[in-house]
């Protein structure tokens, strides 16, 4: 059984929603990505009850405020664990090499040396390269570079123990360098900043973002059979779900989830 437990699903300035990220759940550990921007991932882990005894694995996308620094509580409550002995085993963390010191500098700067001593010892900073594949939990995964034109942003395809294939195009439009990972996808994960019919009002297209029609349509053309959008503003709370369901329809065919916070979807 595989679970996509989505933390937050809004974009860096929202106040109605959590930052996007996630975790695969593969029946017994968690491969977690991203953080969002703070303290916020620790009410969203207790109530979803995902114990960070069992978070082994984190993955950060990029450098941006709301992925990447919720890292830093992260850190600072699995180190503290680790010093009272009530977690086992060692936390990795996966990055594009420029982000391993980014990650090491904001605890650094922000932690106590008592936690911040396990790294390189039981937390253990791992970057990777493009097109580099890790066993991660049952999930065999490839990172790639998206090709941001903004900073510097790794995806991933996880090819899972039950056959399917899952592609994270990270919170930029897909570029077509990336096709051989979106490819022959059974689930995408995709940013949608807004509706197509709101791009006046949100103004996506200036801030590098797509459009919940853009990722339809990309979905469409590439027969992906299962779409999650998410990465959106969130004006349109509590009506986003229906919204964004009704744009994408038109234009996609396969099975549309616009997640709340707090979901829990089958794989
Ligand atoms: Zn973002």
């Amino acid at each position: 059984m595989n679970e996509l437990l989505v933390f937050g699903t809004g974009n860096a300035m929202v106040t109605k929603y959590y930052n996007t990220c996630f975790a695969l759940f593969d029946g017994n550990e968690y491969f977690m990505v991203d953080a969002g921007g703070g303290n916020g991932i620790f009410a969203i882990l207790e109530q979803m009850e995902v114990p960070f005894q069992k978070i082994h694995h984190i993955f950060f996308t990029h450098e941006h405020s709301d992925h990447i620094l919720g890292a830093v509580w992260m850190v600072r409550k699995i180190g503290t664990l680790m010093n009272q002995g009530k977690y086992e085993g060692d936390l990795h963390i996966y990055c594009h090499k420029d982000l391993v010191d980014t990650i090491a500098t904001l605890c650094q700067l922000t932690l106590q040396k008592k936690v911040c001593n396990h790294f390189g010892e039981r937390i253990l900073l791992i970057p990777v390269e493009d097109g580099e594949e890790k066993q991660i939990l049952s999930y065999d995964v490839t990172f790639f570079d998206i090709h941001s034109t903004k900073a510097k942003q790794f995806g991933f395809t996880a090819n899972m123990n039950d056959g399917q294939k899952l592609t994270c195009l990270g919170d930029e439009p897909y570029n077509e360098k990336c096709h051989q990972y979106i490819a022959g996808s059974d689930w995408m994960l995709c940013e949608a900043f807004c509706l197509y019919g709101d791009r006046e009002r949100f103004k996506p297209y200036e801030k590098n973002h797509s459009t919940v029609k853009e990722a339809c349509e990309l979905a469409e053309e590439l027969a992906i059979p299962n779409v999650v959008l998410w990465h959106t503003e969130d004006k349109t709370a509590p009506n986003r779900k229906e919204l964004y369901t009704a744009e994408g329809k038109e234009l996609y065919h396969g099975n549309l989830l616009i997640p709340d916070d707090k979901e829990r979807i089958l794989l």
